[in-house]
C-alpha cells in the first residue's frame, strides 16, 4: 500500500480504487479554514490584486496585437453561462443554482490556458521591456507592441513544456510579441495544436515521452541562458497567479447576477485538474474573495490522478507508483505527477478530488452539447461528472451544514474552442455511441 495519510481504512479503499483506475472521490481531512490557511501561505492578497492589475495595465497593447479582443477592450474573459436544466442534464437531483464558467471559450488560447500562460509571457515581456529600456514604471504597456519593441524580443527566448494547451497559450502570445518560441509537446499532444503553432512561426519540439519528460527537455534547454525564459508549468508562481485573476472576474459576474455567495449560500466549484496550476491558482483565487463559502473540488482521469496521489501520501508520488499508465484522451489532464508547489499552496483549501472514466468524459461532452449547444473538449468535460461523484448521499453537504437547495454549482469547462471540426466529430461520435 502506498497511502499513508490514513483515515480508519477510508484511504486505503480509495487506494485501491487509484490503483484498479475506478473512478472515485477523496474527501479533504486536512481542509481547515481560510483564516487559518491564507495567512501562512508565501502568496498574499496584494499579489492577487499586483497581478489584476498588470492585467489591466495590458489589455490596450492586447486589443492592438489581437483583433478579437477590441469588443473587450482587452480583457480576456469567458462568459459565465447558467445550466438551467441541472437535474435531468446530470441524472441526479441537484437542487440549487448550475453555472458552467465557459473558459473552452477563452479568446487567444481556446482554454483555461488562456489566463496563466498569457499571464507569464506578459511579466516577462515587461520585465525585459524594463531592463531594456523600452518602458519605464507606469508606462503606457502599448510601447510593447511597437516595431522597435518585436526587433527588442526576438533578441529574447521564450520556452515551455506541455501537452498541448499550454503549448498553444503561450506560443501564440510569445510568437505575437515578437519572442523567439520554442514549445516542447509531450507524446500525448493533439497534431492540431502543433500545426497551429508552426503556422504562427513557433518552432515545435515533439518529444516521445510524457509531460514531465517534455518539461525537463525544455528546462534543460534553456537554463543558464540569461536571454531565456521557461515557462515552468511545474513550479511557477505567476502561472498561479495568472489563473487567480479568474476570481475577481468571476465575483463581478455573479455579482453581476444578483447572485448572491456566503456561508448560507456556498459557491460549489468543479476544477479539471492536470499538474494543479490553473485549479489551484483559481482555488486559492477564490477563497481570497469568498473564504468558507466557496467549496473548491479537483477532477482528475482515473488513469492520471496526479492530485489524488499527491493527497494521499506525504511526499511526492506519481500515478506511474501505482502501476498507472496516464494514458487519457483527457490530453490536457494526462499528467503523472502534481506540482509541488500548488501542492503545498491549496492542500488545506480544497475540498476534495475525484476521477473519472474516459467513457464518463464523452458521454458528458454529448450530453453538453445536447443541452446547451456548447463544444467542449474531453478534459474540459471532468467537472460536470462532480456531483455524481461527490453528493452521493449528499454526505458532503451533511458535514458542512449546507442545505443543498442554497447552493451554487460551478462547472468550469477548461478547453475546445479551438478543436478542429473532424476532432470534434469524432469525440462525438465515441460520446453518442455510449448513450441511448
Ligand atoms: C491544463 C488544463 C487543465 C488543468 O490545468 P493544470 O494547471 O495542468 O492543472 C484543465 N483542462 C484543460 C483543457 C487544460 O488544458
Amino acid at each position: 500500500m502506498l497511502t499513508d495519510v490514513s483515515d480508519n481504512g477510508r484511504n486505503e479503499e480509495i487506494d485501491a480504487a487509484v490503483r484498479d483506475g475506478r473512478p472515485t472521490f477523496l474527501p479533504n481531512l486536512r481542509l481547515s479554514t481560510t483564516t487559518d490557511v491564507l495567512p501562512t501561505l508565501a502568496v498574499r492578497r496584494n499579489d492577487l490584486d499586483a497581478a489584476a492589475d498588470r492585467l489591466a495595465g495590458w489589455a490596450p497593447a492586447l486589443a492592438i496585437l489581437f483583433p478579437e479582443l477590441e469588443s473587450s477592450a482587452g480583457v480576456i474573459e469567458s462568459p459565465l453561462v447558467p445550466l438551467p436544466s441541472a437535474s435531468s442534464f446530470f441524472e441526479a437531483d441537484l437542487p440549487g443554482n448550475a453555472f458552467i464558467k465557459a473558459d473552452h471559450a477563452l479568446p487567444i488560447a481556446g482554454s483555461i490556458k488562456a489566463r496563466g500562460g498569457i499571464y507569464e509571457v506578459l511579466a516577462y515581456a515587461e520585465k525585459v521591456g524594463l531592463a531594456g529600456g523600452l518602458i519605464r514604471p507606469g508606462d503606457d504597456l502599448r510601447a510593447l507592441t511597437t516595431r522597435k519593441a518585436r526587433a527588442h524580443f526576438a533578441n529574447f527566448h521564450v520556452g515551455v513544456g506541455s501537452t498541448g494547451n499550454l503549448g498553444l497559450s503561450i506560443g501564440v502570445m510569445a510568437s505575437a510579441l515578437g519572442f523567439k518560441t520554442t514549445v516542447h509537446m509531450s507524446n500525448d499532444a493533439k497534431e492540431w495544436k502543433k500545426t497551429r503553432l508552426r503556422n504562427r512561426g513557433v518552432e515545435v519540439v515533439e518529444h516521445l515521452g510524457d509531460y514531465a519528460k517534455a518539461v525537463a527537455a525544455g528546462r534543460d534547454q534553456m537554463s543558464g541562458d540569461p536571454r531565456a525564459h521557461f515557462v515552468d508549468d511545474e513550479n511557477s508562481l505567476d502561472l498561479f497567479l495568472g489563473y487567480a485573476v479568474a476570481a475577481l472576474r468571476l465575483k463581478n459576474q455573479f455579482d453581476d447576477l444578483e447572485i448572491a455567495i456566503d456561508v448560507q449560500r456556498p459557491l460549489f466549484v468543479y476544477l479539471p485538474c492536470g499538474v494543479g496550476g490553473a485549479p489551484g491558482g483559481i482555488t486559492w483565487g477564490l477563497k481570497q474573495v469568498y473564504g468558507d463559502a466557496v467549496h473548491c473540488f479537483f477532477a482528475e482521469p482515473a488513469a492520471s490522478p496526479a492530485f489524488m496521489v499527491r493527497m494521499l501520501s506525504s511526499e511526492p508520488r506519481s500515478v506511474y507508483d501505482y502501476g498507472l499508465d496516464n494514458r487519457t484522451e483527457a490530453d490536457g489532464l494526462a499528467v503523472a505527477q502534481a506540482s509541488e508547489l500548488v501542492f503545498g499552496l491549496v492542500e488545506r483549501l480544497i475540498s476534495g478530488v475525484f476521477t473519472v472514466a474516459d467513457d464518463e468524459l464523452f458521454r458528458m461532452l454529448v450530453r453538453l452539447e445536447r443541452a446547451t449547444g456548447l463544444r467542449i473538449e474531453p478534459s474540459a468535460a471532468a467537472g460536470l461528472l462532480g456531483p455524481a461523484r461527490i453528493l452521493g448521499g449528499i454526505k458532503y453537504y451533511g458535514e458542512h451544514e449546507i442545505s443543498p437547495a442554497s447552493a451554487t454549482h460551478l462547472f468550469w469547462t477548461t478547453g475546445g474552442s479551438f478543436v478542429p471540426e473532424e476532432e470534434y466529430i469524432r469525440f462525438h461520435e465515441r460520446g453518442a455511441a455510449l448513450l441511448p
